[in-house]
């Protein structure tokens, strides 16, 4: 049986989600549930990124110890996981010192082994901002293009990584393919930017980063972000954990990873730094690394000054979860930027899924209910081919990481079907055969639903068959009453 090992970026606890947090789980979440659907073994691990200095600093600002605010952020995301009806095996916190920290000394002891790490004064332009240096080119006017201030003049002493020894093997392998990156204009970014490529600061001192793993062997440093975040991806499946039986099999059983679900802003730290971590460390590299776009809301950034975030637990508690994984994963196109608003969602809720999926649902059990149709007949040669030519197509969008033209496709069967009540009139003819074409259609189309809609699967098909198995239909509630 194969695997599939997928994972989400882990989400930076300075902040309670917003909806990009839930566009990238739900993503996740229907690659997850569509290899599953296939037999495939899944691993699916999401989880929190809690060190640093800003986050240091926003405890500090909400008079709590870092720990408690981290672990108050961390648990929001574990509920918007649980609202969103996340399916994640795992979800694993950069301060959790069982699992994560043994991982990360783990790989910084590798690095050292190899030769790659070494000590060097740095003086450089720091954003506080964005906890990293700045090029004198990144900066806009002296200032920095994002947080739009002066970035402060630091020396201190770093540990350096040495990207530069393996920026042209990582080259070869994006060149070639055998590292994918999704969307194919990302790849040629990426590209363009390795030559480029410098030695990397992989640790700060003590006392300009305390929120940390502390560096093994040098505890006036602690490891910066890089070799503690992005091994999270490792840490979760007991790398690092010698004495963890259990640990070392998911390992061995998992790694590599089969996509890598990000971002489209941090790209470049995934598909260079991560690589490099990798290859010296002497561990495979994953296979894709496939990077989603931005929201923006009424066609404008989402940002707190604006007062534009949307806060996603809000809109599931208005619209339910189902209505909520549609709309983000069918108008966001799955790796472009899209926007949000209230107005596109109640329209595609009642044109899409209102009269579009609840209607048929509705027409269909309304048609069947009470008809004998456990008679073992089989579907007629149209309607079985109309099914098999949807799942071929979506099964062609989710190859091509195109979650919004799976669903596309979907509708397209749910339009046919609509379609097909309409011309054959069977509430007239009472014609046996097609109301049994229409109920097969009706849980072939819960069927395809379901990675993407699983609670609203469910419950076509519990209005459809009993517990063995059996055709009884039970026409329940409407599945998306009108707003
Ligand atoms: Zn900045």
């Amino acid at each position: 049986m194969s695997k599939f090992y997928i994972t989400t970026a882990i989400a930076y606890t300075n902040a309670p989600p917003h909806i990009g947090h839930a566009l990238e789980l739900i993503q996740a979440d229907a690659f997850a549930r569509c290899h599953r659907q296939k037999g495939e073994e899944v691993f699916f691990l999401t989880g929190t990124d809690e060190h640093g200095t800003k986050i240091a600093r926003a405890a500090r600002d909400a008079d709590v110890a870092p720990r408690q605010f981290t672990d108050e952020i961390s648990t929001k995301f574990r509920e918007l996981c649980g609202i969103l009806n996340i399916s994640n095996d795992d979800f694993i916190r950069t301060t959790d010192r069982e699992r994560h920290w043994p991982a990360v000394k783990l790989i910084w002891e590798r690095l050292a082994e190899s030769g790659d790490l070494y000590k060097k004064k740095y003086e450089g332009l720091y954003c506080a901002g964005c906890e990293s240096f700045k090029k004198k080119s990144d900066l806009e006017d002296g200032r920095c293009s994002v947080h739009k201030i002066e970035p402060e003049k630091i020396e201190e002493e770093n540990w350096f990584f040495k990207i530069s020894k393996y920026k042209d093997k990582v080259k070869e392998r994006i060149a070639d393919g055998e590292l994918r990156i999704v969307p194919e204009l990302r790849k040629q970014e990426i590209l363009n930017l390795i030559d480029d490529a410098e030695d990397v600061s992989f640790s700060r001192p003590r006392e300009n980063l305390e929120w940390g793993i502390p560096v093994p062997n040098d505890s006036s440093q602690t490891i910066y972000v890089w070799a503690d975040a992005l091994t999270n991806y490792i840490s979760a499946l007991g790398y690092g954990q010698m004495s963890n039986i259990k640990g070392q099999m998911l390992f061995e059983k998992y790694w590599p990873a089969d996509i890598h679900l990000i971002g489209k802003d941090i790209l470049r730290f995934h598909a260079l730094i991560w690589p490099a971590i990798l290859l010296s460390a002497g561990l495979e590299l994953p296979k894709a690394i496939y990077a989603h776009g931005f929201i923006t809301v009424d066609g404008q950034k989402m940002s707190k000054t604006v007062g534009n975030v949307i806060d996603p637990f809000d809109l599931i508690k208005k619209y339910g979860t189902d209505a909520v994984r549609y709309f983000l994963l069918r108008e966001i196109p799955s790796n472009e930027d899209g926007d949000f608003s209230y107005k596109n969602l109640e329209a595609r809720y009642n044109s899409d899924l209102a009269n579009g999926l609840g209607n048929l649902a509705a027409r269909i059990l309304t048609l069947a209910e009470g008809e004998n149709l456990s008679g073992g007949q089989l579907p007629s040669h149209e309607i079985t081919h109309k099914i098999e030519a949807a799942q071929r197509a979506v099964d062609e969008k989710i190859a091509e990481f195109k979650l919004h033209e799976a669903l596309a496709a979907i509708w397209d069967l749910i339009g046919f079907a609509n379609g097909y009540v309409n011309d054959k009139q069977p509430w007239k003819t009472r014609n046996k055969e097609v109301i049994f074409d229409l109920v097969v259609l009706l849980e072939n189309i819960a069927r395809l639903l379901a990675p993407f809609m699983s609670q609203t699967a469910e419950k076509i098909l519990a209005s459809t068959r009993d517990k063995n198995g059996n055709i009884r239909i039970k026409k329940g509630e409407a599945l998306f009453p009108r707003l």
